[in-house]
């Protein structure tokens, strides 16, 4: 049986977990010294969200590189590109492009927040001509953006959002394609599982076999 595969949380649970650690080197220091647990995996993720940036973002800067240098840190995220961030669009993009740069040499994907400038992330995707994968997490929007995302490249994972059949995660869900999908449960207090069986119900296949499918994923972007 394959584990659940939860490409972004912010608490750990069963199966493999990316844990979202912000900038914080100390956090993942102390992660070290985590107890393992049966069925639990659990390695990281390291970035800037454009909701916690300040004007600089030069003191976040310091020591994010050589916490993303760590083994156990798998991907550079979340960062991102969000409207309502009082930083303005130019600012966000700038320090979005570090990541990517940093994504880049160390050759580990992003996890990218998006909220309502999806035509910009879109648009720096191509300009910086990047070449890891790109996962946008907690997809939740229209159609036509995910058919652009679908058609730059990027992964998209969805999580809690398809516990509301209203919501464009449900409603969307079966759009994409087995390759390019993610499940997660970011900061909702849901199980990933729970997450997993609403998303079999919708594409209507057993939960092993998403579990398959997103172990391949995981298996394929992170190089396991
Ligand atoms: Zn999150």
């Amino acid at each position: 049986m394959n584990p659940y595969v939860n490409i972004h949380t912010h608490h750990v649970g069963e199966g493999i977990n990316i844990l979202d650690v912000g900038e914080g080197k100390a956090w993942v220091e102390k992660e070290e010294k985590r107890e393992w647990i049966e069925g639990q995996n659990v390695f990281y993720s390291v970035g800037i969200h454009p909701m916690k940036l300040n004007e600089s973002g030069e003191n976040l800067f310091a020591g994010i590189e050589d916490t993303a240098r760590m083994e156990k840190v798998i991907a550079i995220g979340e960062c991102g590109l969000d409207r309502r961030s009082p930083i303005g669009m130019k600012t966000q993009e700038e320090i979005l492009a570090v990541q990517v740069g940093l994504a880049e040499a160390l050759r580990k994907p992003l996890i990218i927040h998006c909220v309502k400038a999806y035509s910009e992330l879109i648009a720096m995707k191509r300009r910086t001509g990047s070449s890891v994968p790109w996962i946008v997490h907690g997809y939740n929007n229209n159609e036509q953006i995910l058919r652009q995302l679908l058609n730059h490249g990027l992964y998209i994972s969805v999580g809690a959002a398809l516990l509301d059949s209203r919501s464009n995660a449900f409603r969307l869900l079966r759009m994409i394609p087995a390759e390019r999908l993610f499940l997660e449960n970011d900061d909702k207090e849901v199980e990933i599982s729970v997450i997993y069986e609403a998303a079999s119900a919708i594409f209507e296949v057993d939960v092993e076999v998403l579990k398959e499918i997103t172990r391949n994923n995981y298996n394929k972007v992170f190089g396991k």
